[in-house]
């Protein structure tokens, strides 16, 4: 109250996050904003936001203090805090158990009390393709699909420069091949004014306008958070010049697709517990069957870390998307990439590949916590399961080599079906309500079904002239 006096701020705007991981908002001016409303919150009606409503659907959300940022994509002078959605009850609210930040600490709650470690780090890549709105109003999607070149065609001036990328080699291209440095500098700019730290960006590979920003290492849950915020800046800055941001996995067919690509290492009592000089690439006993609980639970974990129909298409050979379930160093056609440039122990980790920022990243991040702490608590290992490490590229197989491997699913509906046999892992010691994940996979199936149901530009490729 004391930051809006001084800044003359004008409005007060609430963003709470559904079950797809969008952010929903709702405003009030300021001077409505009292100790009341952080204690008694703003009523909402969630059955909106795609969450079971197994009880009634009117809620709260109490914001969460520790988030307020000013929103820089507001004309008026407007605070923008994210918060908690309550379930209404008396005497007491309850946390609603499906709310994304609830699961995230609850996750890292289950964690603590397993005694493996106190904090999980991560560093999620966000990438992403920016396109004209000229560009977009001819629908890229309408001119990507050749099956018989398997060629991709883009807008060659989709970053309005007149100047032409080659295919596929677009990345750390310099200006002038270089078109939207001057935004991406701007997201990153405000990203730190905003207390989230930024690592670098850079363009991607995809010469239809590809780029990528990452964060630095921190704290799951607040990476969580910084997630939802480095989405809507990415958004809202490219709009700001005259572009259109898209995080969608495979914009372009025939082109590279867009990963979010988790790094991630644990710690207990400020050690590192994936450090070991003497293991496989320098990582412990602990980092290995971590490894193993998220190749073990791959399958499932795709509906919620690749969550949309286009997730998949993205998860093909030869674009530096995994599509088998293994691990390795400096390996980008595996699941697991453990990078070579991480040497000092306190740095030691591995990502993981195949997510894409269509996900929830709460419960992305959640998920992929559960699995590797399953793996830890099992002693699940991942050489004596036969998923590597392979140092070969994986892209390149015989189908004979090919099928002594697993592959990741290759439709949203198998990586449905997966987590319907397989979620143990994820409900254990209640992180992920039940309900929640029966809701999740409804949604998902009708989106499937719905999609499945719509004629593909690359339908009228293959079957017009029939
Ligand atoms: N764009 C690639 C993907 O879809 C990743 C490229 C990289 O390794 O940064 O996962
Ligand atoms: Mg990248
Ligand atoms: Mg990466």
């Amino acid at each position: 109250m004391k930051l809006i006096k001084e800044e003359d701020i004008k409005m007060v705007d609430f963003k709470i996050v559904d079950i797809n991981g969008q952010f929903r908002h709702v405003t009030i001016p300021a001077s409505q904003f009292t100790v009341d409303t952080m204690k008694d919150g703003i009523g909402f009606d969630a059955s909106n936001y795609g969450y079971a409503v197994v009880e009634k659907s009117d809620m709260v959300f109490i914001p969460d203090l520790d988030t307020a940022v000013m929103d820089p994509y507001c004309e008026i002078s407007t605070l923008s805090i994210t918060g908690n959605a309550m379930i209404i009850d008396y005497p007491e609210n309850r946390p609603l158990d499906q709310y994304p930040r609830n699961i995230v600490r609850a996750a890292e709650n289950y964690m603590k009390d397993s005694g493996i470690a106190d904090t999980m780090l991560i560093l999620p890549e966000f990438e992403f393709h920016m396109f004209d709105d000229a560009a977009w109003s001819v629908k890229p999607y309408e001119i990507s699909a050749n099956l018989d070149t398997e060629q991709a065609y883009w807008n060659s001036d989709s970053q309005g420069q007149g100047n032409v990328v080659a295919h596929q080699k677009h990345y750390h291209m310099a200006k002038p091949f270089d078109g939207t440095y001057e935004c991406r500098s701007e997201m990153c700019l405000e990203l730190e004014k905003m207390g989230i730290e930024i690592k670098y960006h850079h363009p991607e590979v995809g010469a239809a306008g590809q780029f990528e920003i990452e964060p630095m290492l921190g704290q799951m849950s607040k990476m969580a958070d910084a997630s939802m915020m480095i989405k809507y800046v990415i958004h809202n800055t490219a709009l700001k010049y005259g572009k259109v941001a898209t995080f969608m996995p495979k914009p372009v067919y025939g082109e590279a697709g867009n990963g979010m690509h988790v790094h991630m290492l644990l710690l207990k009592d400020g050690k590192p517990v994936f450090s070991d000089d003497e293991g496989y690439s320098h990582l412990s006993r602990e980092a290995h069957y971590f490894i193993g609980g998220l190749l073990k639970h791959i399958a499932s974990l795709c509906a919620l870390t690749n969550p949309s129909t286009n997730s998949f298409k993205r998860l093909v050979p030869g674009f530096e998307a995994p599509v088998t379930v293994g691990y390795a160093t400096s390996n980008r056609s595996a699941v697991i990439r453990i990078p070579a440039y991480a040497k000092t122990p306190e740095l030691r980790r591995f990502e993981i590949r195949n997510p894409d920022a269509t996900c929830n990243p709460y419960l992305c991040y959640a998920a992929i916590l559960m699995a590797g702490l399953d793996g830890i608590k099992n002693k699940i290992d991942p050489e004596k399961n036969g998923w590597g490490p392979y140092d070969m590229n994986l892209y390149s197989l015989s189908d004979k080599e090919k099928a002594k491997l697993t592959q990741l699913p290759t439709r949203l509906d198998d990586a449905l079906d997966a987590l319907e046999a397989d979620h143990d892992y994820l409900t254990a010691g209640g992180v992920f309500p039940l309900h929640l994940i029966e809701n999740f996979i409804a949604l998902k199936r009708k989106e499937c079904l719905q999609l499945a149901a719509i004629p593909h530009p690359g339908e009228f490729d293959r079957y017009f002239n029939l």
